[in-house]
């Protein structure tokens, strides 16, 4: 069986949710996005970054009913969206930021969009890159934060002292620069998964051309014909006690 056939058709039961990161830029192809996921019945997170998001986007998200209701879900995604490392890799909690930048960046956002939300939000945090520092955990769990979500092999999928719900698989997968043609991305992604019972999937909305909208949606009407595939939200992979607590 090739790589796109195998990734196709999952022969093994699976848990899936997909998480589009930053929510807040490009409202128009956000909107696209997340009305094809709802008229599919297929459920959504959206990592929203506190300083893009708009009044104005949160109230076309509430008019056309964007919502739980039909398992779209929203959380927070970085403040800003900037890197504040001059060195290495891109992080905006990293170890440039002090500890109280890094709370007040966090907190300021937080209320920011519960503020524009209210209860659409969910009690997750996706930091920019899938990095922060493991004190940034602490500063979470804190601020009632009941889980991060980065990526699979994430450094800090051991020190978390919250819940993990990490993707597995980049949908716009690059190496060395350039987007993986389909057949390499099914490769990738069925290495991804492999031994997986729970599968996240991880979308840049602004960036994502016609074709990755095809693929995306032809995999995801595979699955769902397979039978094998149970999507899910992040809001339902939350240990217990966060989801009555929220
Ligand atoms: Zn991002």
């Amino acid at each position: 069986m090739s790589d796109i056939e195998a990734f196709m058709n999952p022969s093994k039961p699976l848990r899936c949710f997909i998480r589009d990161d930053d929510g807040g830029w490009d409202d128009d192809k956000l909107l696209r996005l997340l009305r094809a996921f709802a008229d599919r019945g297929l459920p959504i997170d959206v990592a929203m970054i506190p300083i893009a998001t708009t009044s104005a986007l949160a109230l076309r998200l509430q008019r056309e009913d964007l919502n739980a209701a039909h398992g779209i879900g929203y959380h927070q995604h970085g403040f800003a969206h900037l890197n504040h490392e001059t060195q290495g890799r891109k992080c905006e909690f990293g170890g440039s930021r002090s500890w109280p930048m890094q709370h007040a960046d966090i907190a300021d956002g937080q209320q920011r969009l519960r503020d524009l939300m209210g209860s659409a939000l969910d009690p997750i945090f996706t930091p920019p890159w899938n990095r922060c520092l493991p004190q940034t955990l602490s500063l979470l769990d804190e601020l009632g934060f009941a889980a991060i979500s980065t990526i699979k092999g994430s450094a800090l999928a051991a020190s978390a002292p919250l819940a993990q719900i990490p993707v597995t698989i980049d949908f716009q997968k690059r190496s060395n620069g350039e987007r993986l043609q389909w057949p390499e991305f099914c490769g990738y992604a069925n290495k991804q998964m492999a031994g997986e019972a729970t599968v996240g999937i991880m979308l840049h909305h602004q960036t994502m051309t016609a074709e990755d909208f095809q693929h995306l949606f032809e995999l995801l009407a595979g699955w769902q014909r397979s039978g094998n595939v149970e999507f899910c939200a992040m809001r339902d992979l939350l240990p217990a006690c966060a989801v009555a607590a929220a």
